[in-house]
């Protein structure tokens, strides 16, 4: 007999799904696909997300990332996390890896191959991601500005670090992080207005510091496209309904934050479902989600700024590791963190 039923093995889904069974809770999960895929995805997790993890399965396999790399036009700046490491690690390859855990995890039942149809259950996890079935019933609204994300690997990019790459550009912004084994996830994240399909490649051609590393380079993965980005979700519980991970609203990906945020609301979110009082962690997710909300309009300043703007906004000093504060959970987004970032030299 079921006590929870989740929707969706993502990473918010099955992180749910293993905190729940150990508390005892009989959990049946569905995921619509048979074998966990690739999702339109820049594939990194920030170290407040590998913390919570780490404290309820461990740390997935890939490489270990000391923080970030910011490039807008000449001007390149570095920036350490404060405190733990981010980690890079293939959609295909997390989701099996936690899908892996929770099936082998008592109480829980993993459906894979199986879309969820409603059976009258008592309480059910929307973890179905940003086209959550629940938006239904609970609403969902897209963010402004409207954006596009692409995503792909390439093997053959030089110059690979320990910090995820992040190139402004007046359209949108590119990712670069390694996925190991000399491959590289390459995500393009851009306005609608600017968007185009061949946006990846087009970009490695036009920022010259991309154009001399990626000379040589290989696709080794399909080009998978994901619209519109941003999205609000103003209620995310409801009558027997709990919504989680991107279907409880989902950040601008330029805030790195979507993984992380799913896995550290599965505490919250787990106590809420044992003690039947939802209010709590609905007031903790949606101040989590107006946090990345804001650190990504900020953020979406940079690259929307012209190229000498942007130059100016990455000279100074606190702007990179104040962000990453935020980034991580450290500081909130408020006037006094604009401030502080903004009027730095
Ligand atoms: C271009 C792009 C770049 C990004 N870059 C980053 C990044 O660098 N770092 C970061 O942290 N985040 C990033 N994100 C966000 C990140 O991908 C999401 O926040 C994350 O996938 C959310 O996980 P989830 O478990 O909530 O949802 P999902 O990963 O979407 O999982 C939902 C699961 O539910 C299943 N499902 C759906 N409907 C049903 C149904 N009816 N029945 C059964 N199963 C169902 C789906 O098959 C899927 O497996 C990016 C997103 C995009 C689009």
């Amino acid at each position: 007999m079921t006590d929870v039923t989740i929707v969706g093995a993502g990473p918010a889904g099955s992180t749910l799904a293993i905190a729940l069974a150990r508390q005892g809770v009989r959990v049946t999960l569905y995921e619509r696909s048979k074998t966990p895929r690739l999702k339109a995805c820049g594939e990194g997790m920030l170290p407040h997300g590998v913390a919570a993890l780490r404290e309820l399965i461990g740390v997935p396999e890939g490489p270990r990332m000391r923080g970030l790399r910011f490039v807008a036009g000449d001007v390149s700046v570095e920036a350490d996390f404060p405190e733990g490491f981010g980690v890079v690690v293939r959609r295909d390859r997390f989701d099996g890896w936690l899908r892996d855990a929770a099936a082998s995890t008592p109480n829980v039942d993993l459906r894979s191959g199986t879309a969820y149809r409603p059976l009258g259950e008592r309480l059910v996890v929307g973890a179905d991601g940003r086209r959550s079935m629940f938006h239904r019933t609970l609403g969902a609204v897209p963010s402004f500005p409207r954006r596009v994300g692409l995503s792909t690997h390439f093997a053959g990019i030089e110059g690979l670090g320990d910090r995820v790459e992040v190139f402004f550009h007046p359209d949108g912004e590119l990712y670069l992080a390694p996925t190991g084994g000399g491959e590289a996830l390459v995500s393009a994240l851009f306005y609608q207005s600017a968007f185009r399909r061949d946006g990846i490649v087009y970009l490695l051609n036009a920022i010259p510091e991309l154009r001399a590393r990626a000379s040589h380079i290989e696709q080794t993965t399909p080009l998978l496209a994901c619209a519109p980005l941003g999205l609000r979700v103003p209620r995310i519980v409801g009558e027997g309904v709990l919504l989680i991970g991107d279907a409880a609203g989902a950040p601008d990906p330029i805030t790195g934050d979507g993984i992380a945020m799913a896995v550290v609301s599965v505490k919250p979110a787990a106590e809420a479902i044992l003690s039947g009082d939802f209010q709590a962690y609905e007031r903790i997710r949606l101040d989590m989600g107006r946090n990345a909300d804001r650190l990504g309009r900020l953020l979406l300043k940079i690259p929307r700024a012209n190229g000498r703007t942007a130059r100016m906004l990455l000279r100074r000093r606190a702007l990179v590791p104040t962000l990453l504060d935020v980034a991580v959970g450290r500081r909130a987004m408020n006037a006094r963190t604009v401030l502080r970032a903004m009027c730095s030299r």
